[in-house]
């Protein structure tokens, strides 16, 4: 791995950014640039029906107009292209080539409501855990459902034992795939790749040393962290950094209109909107106009808060 940090923002664009992915864009930044590091710029565009080029090229007005430039990624030096994931297809069927060597990788034609079924157990976020239904298809049985124009997810079955990591601001994570996640989806029914691979292969490639990201991905890293083992690839340091919420406890979302930048571009400087994030959370004491390099000369991971946090409204009117 290089002496020199690398990290990324990885964005889906599917809307508008929003205060949320604002905050994380510029705590990934500010990790490396305070350490004189890389920051990259991937455009996980993979699920082309939710996903759009013009969010893309706003994403990049936004970010550039942020001060939150990117060192690799699209518009910037490319030598690790492609930037957007719609593009790496080849790159996705060789790492499931490789995968496929030592895994147990199999077709998986279960319907939406056989995975939801009520009595399949879940996970705490309400997922269904996959029972392993199709691992045991016969050659004949696949023929069958194929022959009634089935398409098959493939999913690769995951392992008995733990995995475990620490994250610099959730501490020590272990997780039991087998029982608490079950196998996974790397290829959708689709054929588009799923999340997991792609991210796993892409950090990979781009030399990605820390993975900055909100918490509500957390859950995901042992199944990543499963995946870079089996490949043989190095594994980044993580920080998964805590959740904007409302006034309910639920997290913002895209459907918090005002919170997007199309509306607080109008309102603020990009120096007002950084030194509002800042002291939400806990790198200045209050909000003050300040701009992103003071604030990378004085950054720590140690002053970040780890619980979500509750957006006081009134700083954003
Ligand atoms: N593309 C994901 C998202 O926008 C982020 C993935 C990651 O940072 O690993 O939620």
């Amino acid at each position: 791995m290089s002496d020199i940090p690398v990290g990324r923002f990885a964005p889906s664009p599917s809307g508008r950014m929003h205060l949320g992915n604002v905050l994380t864009a510029m705590l990934a930044w500010l990790s490396v640039k305070s350490r004189g590091g890389r920051f990259v710029l991937r455009i996980e565009d993979l699920d082309t029906a939710r996903c759009r080029k013009e969010y893309a090229t706003q994403l990049m007005d936004d970010l550039n107009w942020l001060g939150l430039t990117w060192d690799e990624g699209p518009c910037a030096a490319m030598p690790h292209a492609p930037y957007f994931q719609s593009e790496c297809t080849a790159l996705y069927e060789q790492a499931l080539a490789q995968l496929s060597r030592s895994q147990t990788i199999y077709p998986c034609f279960c319907s939406r409501a056989d995975l939801h079924a009520a009595s399949a157990p879940h996970r705490t976020d309400g997922t269904a855990i996959y029972a392993g239904t199709c691992r045991s298809l016969t050659p004949q049985q696949c023929e069958t459902y194929k022959l009634q124009g089935r398409q098959a997810a493939l999913r690769v079955a995951v392992p008995g034992r733990d995995i475990s990591f620490h994250d610099t601001l959730c501490g020590s994570v272990q997780q039991n795939l087998a029982r608490e996640c079950g196998d996974f989806i790397i290829r959708r029914s689709d054929g588009i790749f799923a999340y997991q691979l792609a991210v796993v292969v892409d950090d990979a490639r781009m030399g990605i040393t820390e993975v900055v990201r909100g918490r509500d991905l957390l859950d995901s890293t042992p199944r990543q962290i499963f995946l870079q083992q089996a490949l043989g690839f190095p594994l980044p340091e993580y920080i998964h950094t805590p959740l904007l919420v409302n006034a309910q406890g639920a997290r913002l979302s895209k459907r918090d209109g005002a919170l997007d930048l199309g509306v607080l571009r109008h309102k603020f400087t990009p120096c007002q909107l950084i030194g509002r994030l800042a002291a939400l959370v806990g790198l200045l004491p209050a909000p003050e106009s300040i701009d992103l390099r003071t604030l990378a000369a004085n950054f720590s991971w140690q002053q970040i808060h780890s619980a979500d946090i509750s957006v006081p409204f009134s700083w954003f009117e």
